[in-house]
């Protein structure tokens, strides 16, 4: 049998939440590849993630101790190659982050291995492995094959896939020894960005978002209160966030966050760009209010309105006093 192999990405001893997203994206192929699922973790405390790993359908876990605990691409690489060469997996899922594509190419390109980069969705046919991506800076979704290579290395986009979360239990964990190699890097520390999220939009089941289509700063404020008084969370596409009206935390799609728990999304003057509707993929309701009755939003929303978001924000401020 062969098989799926995740590689778990984890900072300071937190795993980090795309890691339980490649566990979905493994145990949806897992079937057709009649492949076991096993993950890895590369580095120091992985003692401490092992009960987060503990999922329904994988099969095994993969402990693989660096020389040093903080993540490295050398040893990551070395790592994985050493992995690959133990396993012979079909197919090696590694997170689309900072860390994930400084060393995923790399052991591609070692191994002679099939590579995708930043694919949001995986399919098989037969035995063979279908990965999307977009191509032409989002303009146009790819699918790719790789006829003839034994292993496939994609690099998953984060949010693209739901987090697993049935626990399992009872897998086996076994310790691999990997040999050391030369490091061209060191690690010196980390610095903290400044903390923005005042709100978790990826939490949220009633979400407000508002594009540039709201035309001017005072409507979000305006926006802001009106979504307070009907139990919703405002959020926003990204120019909102580049004019400085709203902090990053509140935006959705590709560059911003995922709404992976939202049930309603109200969407006010968005044009529905690629990149926003990558954040809005697991949104189970879409309402689009937007004047251009040819605006891309209107094809993923259950509900439509052409109209001017400022008069309907004024017949709900009626509505919810
Ligand atoms: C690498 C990359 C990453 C990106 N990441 C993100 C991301 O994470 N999130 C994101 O949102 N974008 C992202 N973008 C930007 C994205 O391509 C779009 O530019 C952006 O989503 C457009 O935002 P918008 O819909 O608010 O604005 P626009 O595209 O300008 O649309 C405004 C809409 O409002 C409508 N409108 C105007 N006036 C009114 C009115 N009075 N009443 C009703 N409707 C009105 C218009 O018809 C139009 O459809 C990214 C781009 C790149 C290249």
């Amino acid at each position: 049998m062969s098989a799926i192999l995740v590689i778990a990405e984890h900072r300071r001893g937190v795993l980090r939440p795309v890691t339980l997203e490649l566990v979905t994206a493994a145990l949806a192929v897992r079937e057709e590849l009649r492949a076991r699922v096993e993950i890895a973790i590369i580095g120091g405390g992985a003692d401490a993630l092992t009960p987060a790993l503990s999922l329904e359908g994988v099969d095994e876990l993969l402990l693989v101790p660096t020389p040093i605990d903080a993540f490295q691409p050398e040893c990551h690489a070395a790592a994985g190659e050493a992995l690959i060469a133990a396993r012979r997996p079909r197919l090696v899922l590694i997170p689309h982050s900072v860390d994930g594509i400084s060393y995923a190419p790399a052991i591609a390109a070692t191994g002679g291995h099939g590579y995708a980069s930043d694919v949001s969705a995986l399919r098989c046919e037969g035995a063979d492995i279908v990965a999307t991506r977009s191509a032409y800076r989002e303009k146009a979704r790819v699918e790719l094959d790789f006829p003839g290579r034994q292993t496939v290395v994609i690099t998953v986009r984060p949010g693209s896939f739901l987090p697993a979360t049935r626990a399992g239990g009872g897998m086996p964990v076994t310790t691999l020894a990997v040999p050391g190699v030369p490091l061209n890097s060191e690690h010196c520390g980390f610095i903290e960005p400044e903390p923005e999220a005042d709100v978790d939009v990826s939490a949220a089941e009633f979400l407000v978002a508002v594009g540039r289509g709201i035309g001017e700063q005072a409507m979000t404020g305006e926006v802001a209160q009106l979504a307070g008084r009907m139990g919703a969370t405002l959020a926003c596409s990204r120019p909102i966030v580049d004019a400085g009206w709203l902090p990053k935390s509140r935006q959705i799609g590709q560059s911003g966050r995922t709404a992976t728990n939202c049930r309603l999304y109200l969407a006010l003057g968005i044009s529905g760009a690629v990149q926003h509707l990558a954040g809005m993929k697991h949104v189970e309701t879409v309402i689009a209010v937007n004047r251009d009755p040819d605006a891309a939003i209107f094809s993923v929303a259950r509900f439509g309105l052409v109209a001017d978001v400022a008069e309907l924000v004024a017949e709900l401020r009626a509505l919810f006093p």
